[in-house]
């Protein structure tokens, strides 16, 4: 009983180097080359949701690690442009070939640190802070930065990261949410649930 949607897809996915982007955001976190620095699949697809991009827009993806977050915005209109923002020269350099390879070569990234490798950017519709949240100055800048209108949407792993997204939520409102996800996994003959470290997301409009 073979539906031949599915058969002309395989056809397609065996051809060399095929690669089949789905168009919703959320890929498969192997679609990117990465060193375990990735937002994974669930909380990236929650992201793009809340980053919520609009024709035209430009994002801002500060601690971009293996640059899903731009990449996926990207993909979302081929209107939007985004600048990933990453300290790590190594990780600077795989953001530009998953660019490529994901189809969005335009991807604009900036080596070098938040706040400082902020400062000569073209203005953002839209921020979002994967890393380098809690080093000073970060938060205010991209606060900032923003147009009135602005998006800005900040994950937290550390509780002090967490404690300054609370003092932020605290001070100007927005939205907190809390995401935790687990996986199934076998344990043995059998499997079980393995948590992720829950990922507090603070979603704010300035
Ligand atoms: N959202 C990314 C994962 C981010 S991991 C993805 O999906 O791939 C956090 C990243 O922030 C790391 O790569 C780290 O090198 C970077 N980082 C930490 N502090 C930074 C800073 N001050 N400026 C820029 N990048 C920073």
């Amino acid at each position: 009983n073979i539906n031949p949607l599915n058969v002309l897809a395989i056809e397609v996915g065996s051809t060399a180097d095929a690669r089949i982007l789905p168009l919703t955001s959320g890929l498969a976190d192997h679609l990117f080359e990465h060193d375990g620095q990735i937002t994974k699949r669930e909380i990236r697809a929650i992201t793009l949701s809340a980053l919520a991009p609009r024709r035209g827009e430009l994002l801002w993806d500060i601690g971009a690690g293996s640059g899903s977050i731009g990449i996926e915005w990207m993909l979302a209109h081929p209107s939007l442009r985004a600048i990933a923002i990453e300290a790590e020269p190594t990780r600077a350099a795989r953001i530009g070939r998953n660019a490529s390879a994901c189809g969005v070569p335009g991807l604009v990234v900036v080596e070098g640190a938040a706040p400082r490798a902020l400062a000569k950017l073209d203005q953002p519709d839209a921020i979002f802070i994967g890393g380098g949240g809690s080093d000073a100055g970060v938060l205010s800048a991209a606060i900032k930065a923003l147009p009135s209108g602005g998006r800005l949407v900040a994950n937290a792993v550390t509780l002090e990261m967490e404690a300054l997204l609370l003092a932020q939520n605290t001070k100007l409102g927005g939205d907190l949410t809390r995401i935790a996800i687990s996986r199934a996994s076998p344990v043995g003959a059998m499997q079980a649930w393995r948590p992720a470290m829950p990922v507090t997301q603070w979603s704010w409009v300035k």
